[in-house]
C-alpha cells in the first residue's frame, strides 16, 4: 500500500495494518497475548519505560494489537492520537480520572446514555461539579459556563431519543473559552460523522457498538483530535510537561488513568473488534436505509403515537443531522398509543430480539423506561423525555422487507 496516497474509509481500515512490518506478511495483526516485553539491552528498557524510545513495557499500559487497533481508530477519526480501554464507559470514566480535580465543574448534555448519567452522578459526590443541560442549544451550553469548567461533554445522537447537540456552535465555544470538548461519538459511529470537523478536542467511542459491530467483543476508545492547545489546559501534570504539547492529554491519559487504573483492553478483544471494523461502512450502509424505512412506516402508522428518528423531516434537528452526518444512524425509538401494551408488542416480534446492546448486526429492541433507565426513576426519565412505553431500536442488516414485515405483523392485535 503506498503510504502517501490518501485512501477511502474503508480501503484505510482494510490496509492500515500493513503500512508497518506485520511477522510472516499476516494479513491481520496478530494477537499478541504476552503481557511482558523483554529487551536484550537493559538501556533499552530503560529508555522505553522514559518515553525516550518507542517500545512497550507491560501489558496494562499497550499491546502492539491494541495499538494497531488505534492507529485504526485514528485513521478513522482523523485524529492525533487514539487510547483505547475494556469498554465504553471504561474510555468515559478515563477523562474523569485523568483530567478533573476536585472543584472542576463539567457540562454535559442532559441527553445521555444511561451508564454516562450514573456516572455524572457520582462524580458529583467525589467533588466534581455537573451540569447538565438541554445541549440542542448552544445558549443553554453557554449559560451553564463558570470560570472551573474543564469540560464539555456531548453525545452526537442522545440515545434513545435521538435529540442531537449544537455541535458545530458548542466547538465554537469551547474553542473560544479554551474548553475541552468532549463528543461521544458512539450513535454516529466515524462513518457517518467526525466529531474533528466541529471542533472536538476528544472523542469517545463505544468500540462495543458500530464499530466492532458484531456484539462480540466490548471495547472503548478516547481519540485526540489535535484540535485542543493542552497549554490551556491547567490541570497537566508537570511530569507530562516533558512531552511537546501535542501529546500532554494523551500521555496523561495512557498514565493516569490506563496505567493507574486498569481498565485495559485485552488483546482477543482488540482483535474481534479490528476485524469488525473492516465492513463498518458496509453495515452502516445497510444499517441507516433499515433504519429510515422502518421508521417512515411507523410513523405513519396510526396505532404509533410518535417516532423520533433524526432522518424524518418532523425530528426538530433534521437540518443539523442532513448538514452534518452522512446518514442518520442504526437507531430510532418510538411509542405505541395508549391500549397497545409495549411488553406485548415486543412478545409478538419474530425477528428483532429484546436485547440491551446497540450496533450489532441483528436488530434488537427494548423497553427503555422498564430497564436501563429504570434505576433514574420516573421524574428524571421524564425530564429526558422518556415516556414510559418508549421501544429503542438498534436496527441490523437484516433484509429490508423482513424487517418491515416484522415490525408490522407485530401491531396487529
Ligand atoms: C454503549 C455506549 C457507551 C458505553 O459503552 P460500553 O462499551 O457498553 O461500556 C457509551 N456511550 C454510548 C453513547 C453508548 O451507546
Amino acid at each position: 500500500m503506498n503510504n502517501t496516497k490518501k485512501y477511502g474509509f474503508t480501503t484505510t481500515i482494510l490496509h492500515g495494518d500493513r503500512q508497518k512490518p506485520i511477522e510472516h506478511g499476516s494479513l491481520h495483526k496478530p494477537i499478541h497475548t504476552s503481557v511482558a516485553f523483554g529487551y536484550k539491552d537493559a538501556r533499552e528498557l530503560a529508555a522505553v519505560f522514559q518515553g525516550k524510545q518507542p517500545g512497550y513495557r507491560y501489558g496494562r499500559q499497550g499491546n502492539p494489537t491494541v495499538s494497531a487497533l488505534e492507529d485504526k481508530i485514528t485513521k478513522m477519526e482523523d485524529g492525533y492520537a487514539t487510547v483505547c480501554f475494556a469498554t465504553g464507559m471504561a474510555a468515559i470514566g478515563a477523562i474523569v480520572q485523568a483530567l478533573l480535580r476536585e472543584g472542576d465543574h463539567v457540562v454535559s448534555s442532559a441527553f445521555l446514555f444511561g451508564n454516562t448519567n450514573s456516572l455524572w452522578q457520582t462524580v458529583a459526590v467525589q467533588g466534581i461539579d455537573v451540569s447538565l443541560v438541554d445541549a440542542t442549544d448552544v445558549a443553554n451550553v453557554e449559560a451553564a459556563l463558570t470560570p472551573a469548567t474543564r469540560i464539555v461533554f456531548v453525545e452526537t445522537i442522545a440515545n434513545p431519543r435521538t435529540q442531537i447537540a449544537d455541535l458545530a456552535r458548542i466547538g465554537e465555544l469551547c474553542r473560544e473559552r479554551g474548553i475541552v470538548y468532549v463528543v461521544d461519538n458512539t450513535m454516529t459511529s466515524p462513518y457517518l460523522f467526525r466529531p474533528k470537523e466541529v471542533g472536538a478536542s476528544l472523542v469517545v467511542n463505544a468500540l462495543t457498538k458500530s464499530i466492532g459491530g458484531h456484539g462480540n467483543a466490548l471495547g472503548g476508545s478516547l481519540t485526540d483530535t489535535g484540535v485542543f492547545d493542552w497549554t490551556r489546559f491547567p490541570n497537566i501534570f508537570d511530569t507530562y510537561k516533558r512531552f511537546v504539547p501535542e501529546q500532554w492529554g494523551m500521555a496523561q491519559i495512557r498514565a493516569k488513568a490506563l496505567r493507574d487504573f486498569g481498565g485495559t483492553l485485552g488483546p482477543e478483544a482488540a482483535h474481534h473488534l479490528a476485524v469488525g471494523s473492516e465492513t463498518m461502512a458496509l453495515r452502516l450502509e445497510r444499517e441507516c436505509a433499515n433504519a429510515m424505512a422502518l421508521a417512515n412506516m411507523l410513523d405513519a402508522d396510526e396505532r404509533i403515537a410518535a417516532v423520533y428518528y433524526p432522518g424524518l423531516a418532523s425530528h426538530p434537528q433534521h437540518g443539523i443531522a442532513t448538514e452534518l452526518f452522512r446518514a442518520y444512524g442504526g437507531l430510532f425509538s418510538f411509542e405505541l398509543k395508549d391500549g397497545i401494551d409495549c411488553f406485548d408488542y415486543l412478545n409478538r416480534l419474530r425477528l428483532a430480539i429484546p436485547a440491551s446492546n446497540l450496533g450489532d448486526t441483528r436488530t434488537l429492541v427494548i423497553p427503555i423506561a422498564h430497564t436501563i433507565f429504570y434505576e433514574m426513576g420516573p421524574e428524571r426519565r421524564a425530564g429526558m423525555g422518556i415516556a414510559e412505553s418508549l421501544i429503542r431500536v438498534s436496527v441490523g442488516i437484516e433484509d429490508t422487507a423482513d424487517l418491515l414485515d416484522d415490525f408490522s405483523q407485530a401491531l396487529n392485535i
